[in-house]
């Protein structure tokens, strides 16, 4: 049997159009655009592709990107006061602050300081609460993306199955346990403690990897017809020497034939990060300026 391939890469184009389509709206009925700010400290060069891609996909959906660099070197008061501007600035729906952060800037004190209405990446322990407790705020964006492709393939209501997800940090495997759950799903996180992880993987119907680790799930972990979601994207030699690939934390060779459906890695979640990203910047705008945002 090969795996329905889920096609992430699609569905955030898919995403995107319908967010440019709220843009415009946006604009007609407030008389402005929608705004997101990403603040960049040093000079990080993946930090720097994913600042650059996350600015042309903002102008690209009908927003206005505004992006801030700080110096390697830069202070904490210096950072926290561009925050606190961004936060009063009324252009500004939605603030980003790239991480991770230069060692001498601490990443929660920098974090909790953003406007939790402004927290498109949902990273603030009010928005992280809001969500625990079922309030409306903003949930971060790899696994909010993540459930939005589950939801695609099976539907709204997950209850009855068994949702697997591997980590628990607090941007990916702890949101996503929670999306899970509200979603009626019976959930299970697992992390490296966890006693007998491949027997575990096996009473899934769906299974989230979000471990960081080149293809550890392997395909007889995984129950005959899972829905599959790799979250992991990591670079590991290539074939030709000198030559580098990103794989996934599932073995997508082997997963993809006993699973039911599995998302490649790239082509997979990580399109839908940028997507959902816009999307929350959008809904803040929106709630920003009261107006009714429909479905
Ligand atoms: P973290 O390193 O913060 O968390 C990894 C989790 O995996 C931890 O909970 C850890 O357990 C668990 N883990 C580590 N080793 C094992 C093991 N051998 N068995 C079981 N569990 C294990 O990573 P993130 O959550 O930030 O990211 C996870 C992956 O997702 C990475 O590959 C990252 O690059 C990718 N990612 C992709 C994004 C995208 O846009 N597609 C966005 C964000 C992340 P413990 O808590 O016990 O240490």
């Amino acid at each position: 049997m090969s795996a329905q391939v889920i096609d992430g890469k699609a569905f955030a184009a898919g995403l995107r159009d319908k967010i440019g389509e709220f843009a415009t709206a946006f604009e007609a009925k407030a008389g402005r655009k929608a705004g997101l700010a990403v603040v960049l400290v040093g000079e990080d060069p993946a930090s720097q592709v994913y600042v650059r891609s996350k600015g042309k996909a903002t102008v690209a959906a009908g927003m206005n990107s505004y992006e801030h660099r700080l110096n390697d070197d830069a202070s904490e008061e210096e950072l926290l006061a561009l925050v606190e501007k961004l936060n009063n600035d009324p252009a500004v729906d939605g603030i980003l602050v790239q991480l991770p952060l230069p060692k001498h800037l601490d990443e929660q004190t920098v974090i909790s300081a953003i406007d939790p209405d402004k927290d498109v990446d949902g990273f603030h322990i009010i928005n992280a609460g809001r969500l625990s407790v079922g309030q409306e705020g903003f949930v971060p964006c790899t696994p909010l993306g993540c459930l939005m492709l589950l939801q695609d393939k099976l539907g709204k209501d997950l209850s009855g199955l068994n949702a697997v997800v591997i980590g628990r940090s607090n941007i990916v495997g702890k949101p996503m346990a929670q999306l899970l759950t509200d979603a009626n799903a019976t959930v299970t996180i697992a992390h490296s403690r966890t006693k007998d992880l491949p027997a575990v993987v096996k009473q899934a119907d769906i299974v989230v990897a979000a471990v960081g680790r080149p293809e550890m799930v392997k395909g007889d972990w995984i129950k005959p017809g899972a829905t599959v979601i790799d979250v992991g994207i990591n670079r590991v030699a290539g074939a030709e020497e000198g030559k580098t690939r990103l794989v996934g934390d599932v073995d997508y060779a082997q997963a993809s034939e006993v699973a039911g459906a599995i998302t490649p890695v790239p082509g997979g979640v990580g399109p839908m990060t940028i997507a959902v990203l816009l999307r929350n910047t959008m809904v803040s705008a929106y709630r920003r300026e009261n107006i009714a945002l429909a479905d």
